[in-house]
């Protein structure tokens, strides 16, 4: 079982990810994180994505596509995966369609549709504390004193990514990039949308319900 999920940011792709790889006993992975594991091990990948992840940009494809067809082909995923982050652009879907191939290729594209306007909501009203890392929402889990952390008292602040003109512009860049991937993976009819605005069990059971069609 060989799953893809598609989503902007703030969707729970991360969330989601590890619960139906869990329910369908195979591997997980973000391409963020085989990333930042590549950088750990100083594997010669890890060094070319540095300067870019340092920098905060997009790593190029000839670091990310090796990087991400060396961890499909590893024993640990021969029974499947559930991938997050990859493919975000036509050249990295060609790529691993590529790799794929004599191995059935992806059997579901899985999107995970959230409203810019809820994105916003979610994403922009993060605070993490100075102190201690603490992350709190002013909405959905805020701290009892504003701007102060329940577990050290220590200060909060927003990160930058997490400001609401920068969160506009993460899904702006999002939904430039995936666009192309929506049409590309419904053409192979392989693609199926899912509600992200729904609780977090009942996307899990969304999810899980796509990928035994
Ligand atoms: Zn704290």
């Amino acid at each position: 079982m060989k799953v893809v999920l598609l989503g902007p940011p703030g969707a729970g792709k991360g969330t989601q990810a590890g619960r139906l790889a869990d329910s369908l006993g195979v591997t997980n992975a973000a391409s963020g994180d085989l990333l930042r594991e590549h950088q750990r091990k100083g594997t010669e990948l890890g060094k070319l994505a540095r300067p870019y992840m340092e920098r905060g940009v997009l790593v190029p494809d000839d670091v990310t596509i090796p990087m991400v067809t060396d961890w499909i082909s590893a024993p640990e995923q021969s029974k499947g995966f559930v991938l997050d982050g990859f493919p975000r652009n036509i050249a990295q879907a060609e790529a691993f369609d590529a790799e794929l191939a004599d191995k059935g290729g992806i059997d579901h594209v899985l999107c995970i549709n959230v409203s810019e306007e809820e994105l916003l909501r979610r994403l922009s009203g993060r605070w993490l504390c100075r102190n201690c890392q603490s992350a709190y929402h002013e909405e959905f889990s805020p701290p009892q004193k504003a701007e102060e952390c329940d577990r050290c008292g220590g200060k909060l602040y927003q990160r930058d990514d997490d400001r609401p003109e920068a969160v506009k512009t993460r899904i702006e860049v999002y939904l430039n990039e995936t666009e192309p991937l929506i049409g590309y993976y419904s053409d192979a009819s392989i693609l199926r949308k899912i509600d992200g605005e729904a609780p977090i069990d009942e996307v899990a059971r969304a999810l899980m319900a796509a990928v035994r069609i």
